[in-house]
């Protein structure tokens, strides 16, 4: 396309053009570097249409490693034997002190499906009221399939959003990574959140047993929730797990698939996470048309990530001061929390 004509086209789709499945595959079978500049530069066209050089800014916590499922892509698999850790609610309160004002739009509480809260989901509840109270933010969960009933508590309790990723839409591959798990349980899930007031977060995995079909695919199932968040991760081989022998890909895919995404879900948040490549990954991402940074540690956080790019590592870079000043150098500026309260509708 030249360029005139990749301004039309972003124009379109600022107007309320849809993408076809025809038009998906061939933005993802792109290659060339020129070519897929000019994707990157179309999608960010839409994303400064809706959100301008503002960017969101996620504060995850992962307060507890411990897992009772056997996700082959993931390390903290229950089969997998690693240390782990559950934070108790006195080291999530003191992790909240240092949170106060440091300029976070929303707080992250994410665990694997550990038995401790999944026996008794009442501490789960208690736990996100204690954040709500301690930092009055916007909470994200991200707790696994939890059922309807403890997501209608979580939400009384302050629970803004529900992160809960598919992967996959292709059901022969969602039964080898998500092993054991049922498929519509997580689609039903999300379903039933979005119904009862959440926002929710679904996302994507690539690099492992996925090509332009499959993608296609699962873009059109996550299109089908109307979610408010899309995510698409690179899939990192983990230690321990049955893929740690697979081949690592580029972050290609990823990035064409967050224009992609831009192209897509126009208006919606798409996350630049630092969990696969600190924060030189995050400019990719959001030169590739993201808008929010997720994964950005507490400060001095000794806490894991998920795919952890950085996992042994004594220099971590995943604070918000580096990421702010990293905007700055690329002429982006954290949103106010007045947009984001905007974003989740209130
Ligand atoms: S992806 Fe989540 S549910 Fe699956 S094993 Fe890892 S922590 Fe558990």
């Amino acid at each position: 396309m030249t360029p005139d004509e990749m301004d039309k086209f972003a124009e379109d789709i600022i107007n309320g053009a849809s993408l076809s499945d025809e038009d998906l595959k061939k933005l993802l079978a792109i290659e060339s570097e020129e070519e897929l500049e000019k994707l990157y530069r179309t999608a960010r066209k839409v994303r400064d249409h809706f959100f301008g050089n503002r960017v969101f800014l996620n504060c995850f916590i992962y307060f507890s490693t411990y897992c009772k499922n056997r996700c082959a892509f993931c390390y903290y698999n229950c089969e997998n034997d690693i240390k782990r850790y559950r934070l108790t609610r006195e080291d999530i309160k003191e992790t909240c002190k240092v949170l106060k004002g440091a300029g976070f739009h929303m707080i992250d509480l994410t665990m694997g499906e550990d038995p401790y809260y999944y026996d008794k989901p009442e501490r789960f509840v208690e736990l996100v009221r204690t954040v709500k109270e301690e930092l009055n933010l916007p909470i994200m969960i991200s707790p696994g399939v939890m059922n309807n009933e403890i997501l209608l508590k979580a939400r009384e309790n302050g629970a803004d959003f529900l992160a809960l990723y598919q992967e996959t839409y292709d059901r022969e591959r969602y039964a080898k990574l998500r092993v054991g798990q049922s498929f519509e349980g997580r689609v039903n899930a999300r379903r039933f959140a979005k119904e009862n007031g959440y926002c929710v977060e679904d996302g994507l995995l690539t690099g492992i047993g996925n090509d332009i079909e499959s993608t296609v695919l699962s873009l059109r199932g996550m299109k089908a929730n109307n979610p408010d968040m899309v995510r698409v991760m690179t899939f990192i081989p983990q230690e321990g797990t049955p893929l740690e022998g697979a081949q690592q890909s580029s972050n290609l895919s990823e990035l064409k698939i967050i224009a992609v995404q831009r192209l897509f879900f126009p208006d919606r948040l798409i996350p630049a996470s630092l969990d696969v490549e600190g924060i030189d990954g995050m400019v990719h991402r959001l030169n590739a048309g993201a808008n929010i940074v997720t994964s950005i540690l507490p400060p001095n956080s000794e806490l894991d990530g998920v795919a952890n790019y950085d996992r042994g590592l004594k220099e971590r870079d995943r604070d918000i001061k580096s990421v702010i000043s990293r905007l700055e150098s690329l002429g982006m500026e954290p949103a106010s929390q007045a947009d984001f309260e905007k974003v989740l509708g209130h």
